[in-house]
């Protein structure tokens, strides 16, 4: 009978790979196999695809029927590859006209009924048939908007296989098909942030908060429960600058893997927040899961924050593991299939009571822990992560006159200091690849021309040399040395400035 070809691309993380599609329909017992190592998913393509092929009026031959995915050594996985199978199929079998169909790529699930449904990862998924040179890709009109985040490349929505047939047949005989009605979607609605005016006294948390949006610094907030802990990290996001658009761009694909931008019509601009709760699993924290390897919550927080509430009650599995993302920003997920790389630039929040009853160190002292349950508590967070946290502050609960106090300053009038603090060490570190003073590596902070005079430093090579400071903890202590000066307007740290970050560094460490 023939062979038909088409192309289609697969996703393995959150980078996605072109795949050519080819099928051969050749006489000999009726048969329909798959080739190119297909997950369970997609290798139950050809019932979808003889199904909906026959209710849409174009049965599939009974001959033998044989797809091959290439390349071959990636895996294929989820049910996306059906719409490319299916056209690549009927093209075999002289139902769709070869020559309108190579070249272009397929992304969508075939119901049985013949419908195009919407499956994950349509904006990634864009991105690579752009990257590798494609210049029309076919779409589930659900996705549609999605897919035309990306520019560069004529995006044709489709709803149900029998249209796609007729408008192809139509191309061919030289005529243009109508265009295919799209729904209408609303335009996200911007999240409205919680404002930090809410925020009821907190005078020194709030620095903590200013500082650590101001130089993308991990944070710590340890305080009893009601203090208000979780509505500080709350307003963290809201104190972060809009995304530029290639950080949009990867959030909005993240976004878009994890099944949460089927109805957004625009990027993700906003810096997200992600607070898991503590019986978060290994898998849905740091990416994995059964079937399709997906992101975790420490990639969905690209670019944005990662809210630990009650750090210490998460496993300590999952403590651990989050060390080296940290570090790296990338976070590898290891399978028998391969191995995935998530992006994980997180800006990290933990908070914790205390103390297991969450009265220790507070007015009058009502703590009813023994010693035992004290040490095994603060023995959760492990050392080497604490380590990693730049700013520890105290949460207290406020005394009741707060409450009739002043309001606080608002989201907007930190946000714009936080703007120009940014833009200031954006200058300073960009011939340098870096844009926060958060990212900046230690041996640079420590080498001329951004080594602090001797006794500028003083405090610091004092709290080293007692033990007090680890190296890693000296060099947290420069950066946010640095976000102090940035803050301030200055053009590097002052010896208060060293000295407040050392003190913003301590506080826990002296409670516990
Ligand atoms: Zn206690």
């Amino acid at each position: 009978m023939g062979l038909g070809r088409t192309r289609s691309v697969g996703l393995a993380g959150v980078d996605g790979f072109l795949v050519d599609v080819e099928a051969d329909v050749s006489s000999g017992l009726p048969a329909f196999t798959i080739g190119g190592r297909a997950d369970t998913a997609c290798a139950q393509a050809p019932d979808r695809v003889r199904a909906g092929a026959a209710n849409c009026g174009f049965p599939v031959p009974q001959r033998r029927i044989t797809i091959n995915l290439s390349p071959a050594s990636v895996p294929k996985v989820g049910s996306g590859f059906d719409l490319a199978i299916v056209v690549a199929t009927l093209s075999a079998a002289g139902e769709v006209p070869q020559r309108q169909v190579d070249g272009v790529v397929h992304i969508g699930e075939l119901g049985l009924d013949g419908s195009v449904r919407a499956v994950r990862g349509v904006l990634p998924l864009v991105l690579a048939a752009r990257a590798a040179g494609a210049r029309h890709v076919v779409v589930p009109v659900a996705s549609a908007a999605e897919a035309r985040l990306v520019e560069g490349i004529e995006v044709h929505p489709v709803a149900r296989l029998d249209e796609l047939v007729r408008r192809y047949r139509l191309l061919d005989q030289g005529r243009r098909p109508d265009p295919i009605p799209e729904p209408q979607l609303a335009d996200a609605p911007s999240p409205a942030h919680p404002d930090l005016a809410d925020v009821v006294g907190q005078a020194e948390a709030r620095i903590a908060l200013e500082v650590a949006a101001a130089g993308s610094h991990h944070l710590y907030l340890v305080g009893p429960p009601g203090a208000g802990k979780s509505m500080l990290a709350e307003r963290l996001p809201g104190l972060l600058p809009a995304l530029d658009h290639e950080q949009a761009l990867e959030v909005s694909a993240i976004a878009s893997i994890s099944g949460r931008l089927a109805a957004v019509s625009g990027l993700c601009r906003r810096a997200p927040y992600v607070a898991p709760h503590h019986g978060a699993s290994m898998a849905a924290l740091i990416g994995g899961g059964s079937g399709a390897v997906m992101p975790g919550a420490i990639t969905q927080a690209h670019n944005g924050v990662l809210f630990l509430d009650e750090a210490p009650e998460f496993s300590s599995a999952v403590l651990q593991a989050l060390r080296q993302p940290i570090e790296s920003g990338v976070v590898v997920v290891a399978r028998a299939s391969g191995r995935y790389r998530f992006p994980c630039k997180f800006q990290l929040v933990l908070a914790a009571n205390p103390c297991p009853c969450g009265n220790a160190f507070g007015k009058g002292d009502r703590c009813t822990c023994s010693v035992v349950q004290l040490r095994a508590y603060a023995h959760r967070l492990s050392g080497p992560l604490l380590d990693r946290i730049d700013i520890q502050v105290q949460v207290p609960i406020p005394p009741r006159a707060a409450l009739l106090g002043p309001a606080g300053e608002s989201s907007e009038t930190v946000a714009r200091r936080v703007v120009e603090a940014r833009a200031a060490q954006a200058e300073r570190w960009a011939s340098r690849g870096y844009s926060v003073n958060g990212r900046v590596p230690g041996p640079l902070l420590r080498s001329r021309p951004f080594r602090l005079a001797p006794p500028l430093t003083t405090d610091l090579d004092t709290a080293v040399d007692f033990g007090a400071l680890s190296l890693r903890g000296y060099d947290r202590c420069l950066r946010v040395a640095w976000t102090l000066a940035d803050l301030a307007g200055r053009t590097s740290p002052s010896r208060q400035d060293v000295g407040v970050a050392l003190s913003m560094r301590r506080q826990h460490a002296s409670a516990a």
